[in-house]
């Protein structure tokens, strides 16, 4: 390929060259550059492969949308290759984001630090660095952009596919405690598509160039192991595409052979398609024969695992409940998500009552939304954990009524719906929670059992945040369909916000306090609506149920609630039902 060089100014370039479509660019970093150089960032072009980058000094995002009308929510962080000296900007950036944008996918071209160019202590950090925090930065304004925080995928060509799965193996689920907001964002990849990707260090095989340029001619075993990708795969290394060709000359085809092996040995999803030939840096491969094939079969990838459809998964977990009615309530709550038109709706039940657990390991990552209609056994630990993941790395939760009778003595669990009753639960487990007649919240340490309901009735729901997607628009009272009204729920109550109450009337064996009926619970980057509604298949089946969950299932999943109020509302007059 000829290598032809054009220098030319940054404003020179914009006039002239810039026909990309991207809708803004963003820095990394607003404040202080961590290992900042002194660099002047050089740009020019290379016959029909477009821009070249060189001596990143301030690292970025060019972002482009997803037309809105074809939008799927999911999004793609892109990494050109150019070995860790260059960045193919056009090439293996702007172009497939244009690409992506097509099949509604937002795109991301990631302007990180290229390790040639800075100094030795920096160099191996720099590009990993800048990946880590552009993820961090798309997640934390998903709802700017109007994507899918669980659906952030990474991409990346050559070195540029080394950091890509780099960042795939080299992630944390954010520091909740971080002082910094974007710091508490997750920076795994939901998704990895490598192409012809640097992956290993290792001498026989693995590309010195790259090597060369992150960690010097004489690295440690230490570093060569670190950045050896094959090596670093964990059952969390998220589900991956190879791409490559057997007659790559320069980024030897074992690259993806032996991450692949990797993958499979930890049971990480994965697909490669390894083409006879196309050499290296092929890009679209246009004119070079079947390799050419390659933007088809990513894209079928996609669409298998759910990433281009445009709506969104909910799962429902059923199976054993103390409220015998479940096999009627779990359909009803189905319909209610495919009603929005926003949900696929799957149903997962779970053993029996006593029966072995071992099996049930639900695949929580591949929906947007959880919704537990079950209260009975404890789930396999490992359950459990991937579970508390699922949710703090951003998944939707959603418990309804009972469901917060459930694993009493699982604290991750007690922390996502914040209060819970029934099963031992005492002052050990955290205060009660509820409204004085001021409406202010009162966490009672006092001693007692948590969890009780006077007679079932009907009751008048009072909406306490009148401002949160989930409750905005809806009457301030509504009168609740016969539903036991639950009061005396204690727990931890961690980041526990209230959006509506009821008043427990003594009366009806009430405690005289407003209790919380609907609430939210930030876990991690996680959302998690609690509703303590819906005993009764009348009481799900009751408008005001009913639109508050609708809605949470959209805000759990997005962080934003886009479906219109229908136009008959609830109403505090009397109970109205929602049609099915
Ligand atoms: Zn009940």
């Amino acid at each position: 390929m000829p290598f032809m060089k054009y220098l030319c100014t940054p404003i020179l370039f914009c006039t002239l060259l810039s026909l990309a479509a991207q809708d803004l660019s963003i820095p990394l970093y607003t404040q202080a550059i961590p290992c900042s150089n002194k660099l002047s960032q050089e740009v020019w072009v290379v016959g029909n492969t477009g821009r070249r980058i060189a001596k990143v000094h301030e690292p970025s995002m060019d972002v482009y949308l997803a037309p809105r009308h074809i939008a799927t929510g999911t999004s793609v962080v892109i990494c050109p290759g150019g070995g860790y000296t260059v960045l193919a900007w056009d090439w293996e950036g702007t172009r497939m984001a244009e690409w992506f944008n097509k099949m509604g996918v937002t795109a991301f071209v990631l302007k990180y630090r290229l390790p040639h160019w800075e100094s030795a202590s920096c160099r191996d950090k720099v590009a990993l660095m800048d990946a880590q925090r552009a993820m961090r930065i798309v997640r934390k304004r998903a709802e700017e952009f109007e994507i899918n925080p669980i659906r952030v995928g990474v991409m990346g060509f050559s070195a540029g596919g080394h950091l890509a799965s780099t960042l795939s193996t080299h992630f944390d689920h954010g520091d909740p405690a971080a002082d910094s907001l974007v710091d508490r964002y997750s920076c795994r990849p939901d998704f990895s598509i490598l192409m012809y990707p640097v992956i290993s260090m290792d001498t026989t095989f693995g590309h010195m160039g790259s090597q060369r340029n992150l960690i010097g001619r004489n690295p440690s075993e230490e570093e060569r192991h670190y950045f050896s990708n094959e090596k670093q795969v964990s059952a969390e290394t998220p589900p991956t595409l190879l791409i490559h060709a057997s007659d790559d000359l320069s980024v030897k085809v074992e690259n993806s052979i032996v991450y692949y092996q990797a993958l499979r040995k930890h049971n990480v999803p994965t697909a490669m398609h390894i083409y006879e030939s196309g050499g290296h840096g092929f890009s679209f491969a246009k004119d070079l024969g079947a390799v050419a094939d390659w933007p088809g079969a990513c894209k079928s990838w996609m669409h298998e695992r759910g990433l281009l459809g445009a709506k969104m998964k909910a799962l429902i977990i059923e199976g054993q409940n103390n409220h015998k009615n479940w096999q009627e309530t779990t359909p009803i709550l189905a319909k209610q998500l495919t009603q929005t038109g926003l949900f696929e709706v799957d149903i997962v039940r779970t053993p029996s009552d006593g029966k072995s657990m071992e099996n049930f390991r639900p695949d929580f990552d591949r929906y947007e939304v959880v919704v537990s209609n079950y209260n009975g056994d404890s789930w396999p630990e490992e359950t459990k954990r991937h579970f508390e993941k699922y949710v703090s790395s951003g998944g939707g939760f959603i418990s309804i009524h009972a469901a917060d009778n459930s694993f009493p003595t699982w604290e991750a669990y007690n922390e996502m719906i914040g209060i819970g009753g029934w099963y031992g639960r005492t002052e050990k487990d955290g205060p009660y929670i509820y409204m004085n007649d001021l409406g202010e919240i009162i966490r009672d340490v006092s001693p007692g059992k948590g969890g009780h309901h006077g007679k079932q009735h009907e009751f008048m729901v009072e909406i306490r945040d009148k401002v949160h997607p989930i409750t905005k628009g809806i009457p301030d009272k509504w009168l609740h369909a016969k539903d036991e009204l639950y009061d005396q729920l204690r727990g931890p109550a961690n980041n526990l916000h209230i959006l509506a109450t009821a008043f427990s009337d003594e009366s009806t064996g009430g405690t005289g306090r407003h209790e919380p009926m609907l609430m939210t619970i930030n876990f991690g980057a996680g959302r998690v609506f609690h509703t303590t509604l819906g005993h009764l298949n009348e009481s799900m089946r009751c408008l005001g149920f009913k639109i508050t969950f609708q809605r949470a299932a959209e805000w759990a999943a997005k962080g934003y609630v886009n479906q219109p109020l229908p136009k008959v509302v609830p109403s505090p007059d009397e109970v109205r039902f929602g049609m099915e």
